[in-house]
């Protein structure tokens, strides 16, 4: 079994449902004894959420490298970045760092082509929803058709995760909010939905959805085991 280094804290909410999926996945699959090797850096997400919103990324890159850096050292063989989001500066990682980095829109977009989708609703932070990094690598690895929100509505998926769900406020408003712009999304030809932010598995999922929906904390989190446990 091969070590799983996660980078975790973007946010701690997220981070646990990364921990409990990977071991809970590993029990499952093998003997309810058994459980994933891993090691966790937890960065300080106020810290990090203070240089994304400055647009200070090399600070923030830098972070995170260093991160990637002590895992390798501490022996993982691998680098899981907990959040959809950070994966804007994957490269930092890459640079600083000999073992593989688990990239999320792979593990993601693998799960939406093998349901033979083609056309696919994007919710995440404004910046994962705006910048190129995650919808362009759906895009141009995967032939996928990316939709995201209208402004308005991108700006109420942005709020609620960083003042409420990455704040461990899980708001029933706020999940009507979430459903009512899912719908918005399957109205305008979304075959499915990526929760691409992984708290949003803290407020929605498949049962608040008329398409099949694809949370990227669980897909990552499985696609960490594969790679764990593959030979
Ligand atoms: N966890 C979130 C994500 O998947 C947002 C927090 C962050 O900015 O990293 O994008």
């Amino acid at each position: 079994m091969k070590v799983i280094g996660l980078i975790g804290g973007m946010s701690w909410e997220s981070s646990a449902q990364y921990y409990q999926i990977i071991n809970q996945t590993t029990r499952d699959r093998i003997h309810p004894l058994e459980n994933a090797k891993s090691l966790m850096f937890t960065v300080n997400f106020h810290e990090i959420e203070r240089l994304q919103h400055a647009g200070a990324w090399d600070e923030a890159g830098a972070i995170l490298a260093n991160a990637a850096k002590r895992l390798e050292l501490g022996g993982a063989d691998c680098v899981v970045l907990c959040t959809n989001t950070m994966h804007k500066l994957s490269h930092f990682i890459t640079d600083a760092v000999q073992i593989p980095l688990l990239h999320i829109a792979d593990a993601t977009a693998k799960a939406v082509v093998a349901r033979g989708i083609k056309r696919i609703g994007l919710l995440g932070t404004g910046f994962t929803m705006e910048h190129e990094f995650y919808k362009g690598r759906l895009e141009q690895f995967f032939d996928l058709e990316v939709l995201t929100p209208q402004k308005p509505d991108r700006d109420i998926v942005h709020r609620i995760i960083y003042d409420e769900l990455c704040a461990g406020l899980v708001k029933q408003d706020s999940k009507l909010e979430y459903i009512r712009i899912m719908q918005h999304l399957v109205e305008a030809g979304a075959e499915g939905i990526i929760l691409g932010c992984t708290e949003i598995m803290l407020l929605v999922g498949q049962a608040d959805s008329s398409v099949p929906v694809f949370d990227t904390t669980t897909l990552h989190a499985i696609a960490a085991v594969d790679f764990a446990l593959a030979d």
